[in-house]
């Protein structure tokens, strides 16, 4: 799927994009070598050059023009996908970690009788099941045609970095095993980094939650453009926040 701008007028906007289905095999499609990724190795990723390539209005996916919306769609799909696949590994890290508490012995007891051992598996656990039931949710109100976007945007942002949360205590409590390429908790750690940054990356995904949260308790977002220099310091625009109040509107102004 390639999607290109068929309207020049509309340079530097969402409009004017269209999605094609260009073939494996088109003139002057090519396809370059494999990435070499830090993991998921299993999915292979490669560059794709397009060099002139020529493909006739049969190719247009949906209607010229409306490309990019096209592509949002798929993209709320894909971060409930990703956020579902994250449930699934941090679960594996998860069963993987308990039994590297219950089996690996220090000081003649098992790891998993310390106490902070325990709460590694206690947080995870309990992180898993908040994932789970987000993805859940999210899932029945994309269904439901309820929430189409905030919703699977949130489930990817939260998964995502739960997963990493999971993948680094599984690491933790195996010790310098979990460090092994002979132990899957390793792998997983490799793989579970990239549900971070791909199909969006965790950073703009917060940068849109708090403006949806803002919104309901009436901020309005500032320009963050004017960061370019480097973050406001006064208390109005502090870093990280990107928030100022609106005046009060009369409705909201206490009665003396
Ligand atoms: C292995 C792999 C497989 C992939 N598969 C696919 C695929 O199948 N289909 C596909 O379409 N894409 C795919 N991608 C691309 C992937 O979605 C992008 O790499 C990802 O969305 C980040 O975009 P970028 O690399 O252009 O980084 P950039 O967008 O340039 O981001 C660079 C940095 O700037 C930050 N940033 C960017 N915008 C903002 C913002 N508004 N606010 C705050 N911080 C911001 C980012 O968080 C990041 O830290 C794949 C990538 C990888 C590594």
């Amino acid at each position: 799927m390639v999607f290109a701008r068929t309207d020049p007028d509309t340079a530097g906007t969402a409009r004017g994009i269209s999605a094609f289905l260009v073939e494996a095999g088109t003139s002057g499609l090519f396809v370059g070598p494999r990435d070499k990724k830090m993991g998921q190795a299993g999915a292979w990723t490669a560059e794709v050059v397009l060099d002139e390539v020529r493909v006739s209005t049969d190719a247009l996916v949906g209607a010229e023009g409306a490309g990019f919306r096209t592509a949002m769609k798929s993209l709320a799909r894909g971060r409930l996908h990703v956020a579902a696949l994250c449930v699934g590994l941090a679960d594996r890290i998860l069963e993987e970690t308990a039994q590297a508490a219950a089996t690996i012995r220090q000081g003649g007891r098992a790891i998993g009788e310390f106490q902070l051992v325990q709460a590694h598996l206690a947080e995870s656990e309990a992180e898993l099941y908040a994932g789970r039931a987000m993805v859940l949710e999210a899932a029945r109100a994309y269904d439901a045609g309820e929430d189409m976007t905030p919703a699977p945007s949130s489930a990817k942002l939260f998964c995502s970095e739960m997963l990493g949360r999971v993948a680094d205590r599984g690491v933790q409590v195996h010790g310098g095993m979990g460090y092994m390429r002979s132990v899957p908790v390793e792998r997983f750690y490799r793989d579970a980094r990239l549900f971070r940054i791909y199909e969006g990356t965790s950073d703009p995904e917060t940068d849109h939650r708090p403006a949806a949260a803002g919104r309901r308790g009436g901020l309005r977002r500032t320009s963050w453009s004017c960061w370019r220099g480097g973050p406001p310091s006064s208390p109005e625009g502090r870093p990280g926040s990107g928030w100022r109040s609106r005046a009060p509107s009369p409705r909201t102004v206490p009665r003396s």
